[in-house]
């Protein structure tokens, strides 16, 4: 049997947040790979606030670049509209094949809110998941949602209580605007694309 992580986000910008979640999670459920995948953002968040699909995926690629267990996927960006977690996991499944376990990877704030998600059901029983604490987040809030979760759908979920790194794109972003320096959150690659493009400057 293959294991095969895969982390959805934005990625505006990625950051060693994103990074760590995906080395964690390789190693602490013996991946063979994790599939990073940008996901499209709806047209009219794209101003000079945010960046173009291009720009988060040549990002991934530039983070992703030194890790051989790393790969970035175009699949949702390539998509009509802003595509559902379920579609993806799909398309992965089927790419992959039968004879593949995929893991959904995610901090613990998206995990929080995943029996909303769109076909909660399916995401829940076809799929594993894979947890990263993230700072601030609720201890009780988090057991409660996974007893909730296990207790009624049965999923394999592994919990990973390891690097936590206060890190958000969101202030990432606020950061470049301010002309703040970034280095110690993203790749020094990533950091260069953001400034050879003028990405963030409002
Ligand atoms: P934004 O601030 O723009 O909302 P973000 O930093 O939360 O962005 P996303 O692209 O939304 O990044 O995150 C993708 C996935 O990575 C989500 O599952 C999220 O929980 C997880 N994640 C993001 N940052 C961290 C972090 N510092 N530690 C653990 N998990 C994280």
């Amino acid at each position: 049997m293959k294991r095969i992580g895969i982390l959805g986000g934005t990625f505006d910008p990625v950051h060693y947040g994103h990074i760590a979640l995906a080395e964690d999670a390789v190693r602490e459920a013996n991946l063979q790979e994790v599939v990073m995948i940008p996901a499209r953002i709806q047209p009219f968040k794209q101003d000079r606030e945010y960046a173009s699909g291009e720009d988060r995926f040549n990002m991934l690629a530039l983070a992703a670049g030194k890790n051989d267990h790393v790969t970035v996927s175009k699949f949702e960006l390539e998509q009509e509209s802003v595509s559902y977690t379920y579609l993806t996991l799909r398309h992965m499944q089927e790419f992959f094949g039968e004879d593949t376990r995929l893991f959904f990877i995610t901090g613990t704030d998206s995990f929080l809110k995943i029996d909303t998600w769109k076909n909660a059901p399916e995401l829940l029983t076809k799929y594993s998941y894979i947890i990263g604490t993230r700072p601030g987040y609720r201890q009780e809030e988090y057991q409660e949602a996974l007893e909730r979760i296990t207790s009624a759908y049965g999923t394999e979920v592994i919990s990973m209580n390891k690097t936590e790194l206060d890190i958000s794109a969101t202030q990432i972003r606020q950061m470049v605007a301010e002309g703040e320096d970034i280095s110690n959150l993203v790749p020094p690659e990533v950091n260069r694309y953001i400034k050879e493009h003028g990405l963030y400057r409002v």
